[in-house]
């Protein structure tokens, strides 16, 4: 039996290997070897997803998380790599644009396993980003690129990617996003705990480097929440990452003296459940841009540019960086019931589907 060997290690990657996985398993033929890098360690983060989602336990689970990017990238590869030369798997799966991404990628290509990746073709142009760093050089090193937009399609096309490595099987997310919305459960004792009631909130993560590493940014945010939050609860799942900034700039307890409720990360069906709830999103996650969209709530992006460019054309997502008070609570406002243009963009909820019925054809 052919055998592949996924590699997952944040939160968004267990959202999205959720629906493939479930597809291998469906489909049958192809035995799926699952493996977590350990960059997204708490429960909330990572073991939650595993549960809620189905997702197995992974075989081997490395626990590499913290450090540095290039540290973590380091000791991740070297872990792939023995993990590799153990499983000898056919292909090598990965997801988006994570350090783990990058690491699993490159791990398999030195071995001369081919490598696969979902999510692929996404730029947001901006190199300063590490999401972007991973993202180009996962691509350019991998045989099958599935490409969740139209526009993603594009950008591989006129790298000079040949397209019959490219297949456009739509977007993971979304998969999950509709079976998600099927299992639709109460949301009344979450919207209670929290003391917020349906349409009546903003719904704000942070987390990106850009803004978390910026103190300035991170100021801009806090203020600008703190002023939205006078007149509409603002609900915030706070990531590590963020709660830990905030604390090291001294802005945490201005925004605990405000009235945004700062909560825990939550799972991903309360996440859901809070999104579709939400009045407006404020984000500057990628996979919360598309959420938003899914669910119809228009969304507020706190970034200078995004990969996931037609949410911006068709009006579903504003941008709008971190760099000034008033615009962004001006922009919020100005938010609260637009809808975007009526299309689809993320394909039929099938990627899933389509990403293991190709990979089963080609590795025969
Ligand atoms: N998410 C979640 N709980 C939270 C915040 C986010 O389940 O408290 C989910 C969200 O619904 C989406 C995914 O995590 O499916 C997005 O992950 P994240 O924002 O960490 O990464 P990005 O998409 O920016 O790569």
């Amino acid at each position: 039996m052919k055998s592949i060997l996924t590699v997952v290690g944040a939160r968004p990657q267990f959202v999205k290997a959720s629906v493939v996985s479930r597809a291998f398993r469906e489909a049958g033929g192809i035995r799926e070897v699952l493996v977590h890098t350990g960059q997204h360690f708490d429960s909330n983060m990572s073991d939650i997803f595993f549960d809620e989602l189905a997702l197995p336990d992974p075989a081997y689970n490395l626990g590499i998380g913290g450090g540095h990017h290039g540290a973590m990238t380091g000791q991740m590869l070297a872990a792939i790599e023995q993990v590799l030369l153990a499983e000898r798997p056919d292909a090598v799966l990965v997801y988006g644009d994570t350090n783990s991404t990058l690491a699993g990628a490159l791990a398999a290509v030195k071995l001369h396993i081919r490598v696969a990746h979902v999510e692929a073709g996404l730029r947001s142009f901006n190199l300063r980003m590490p999401e972007e760093v991973n993202r180009v050089m996962t691509d350019r090193i991998s045989s099958w690129l599935f490409t969740p937009t139209a526009a993603a399609y594009d950008n591989l096309f006129r790298e000079g990617v040949n397209a019959n490595q490219i297949t456009a099987t739509g977007d993971v997310m979304y998969d999950v996003a509709r079976l998600a919305a099927q299992r639709a459960e109460s949301n009344a004792a979450l919207f209670s705990s929290i003391g917020v009631s349906s349409g009546g909130y903003l719904l704000v993560t942070v987390h990106r480097a850009e803004n978390t590493d910026d103190a300035a940014r991170l100021r801009v945010i806090v203020a600008a929440l703190s002023v939205l939050a006078q007149t509409s609860p603002v609900v915030w799942p706070m990531h590590p990452r963020t709660r830990s900034a905030l604390h090291k700039t001294g802005l945490f307890d201005l925004l605990t003296s405000s009235k945004v409720r700062v909560i825990d990360p939550v799972g991903y069906l309360d996440m859901v459940k809070l999104e579709t709830g939400a009045s407006v999103i404020v984000t500057d996650s990628g996979g919360v841009q598309k959420e938003a969209y899914f669910f119809k709530v228009p969304c507020v992006t706190l970034r200078d540019e995004t990969e996931w460019v037609e949410l911006v054309e068709t009006r579903w997502n504003r941008l709008t960086p971190p760099t000034d008070v008033d615009r962004i609570v001006e922009t919020v406002l100005a938010s609260h019931g637009a809808q975007g243009r009526d299309i689809e963009l993320y394909g039929n909820g099938d990627a899933a589907r389509k990403i293991v019925a190709k990979l089963a054809t080609d590795l025969g």
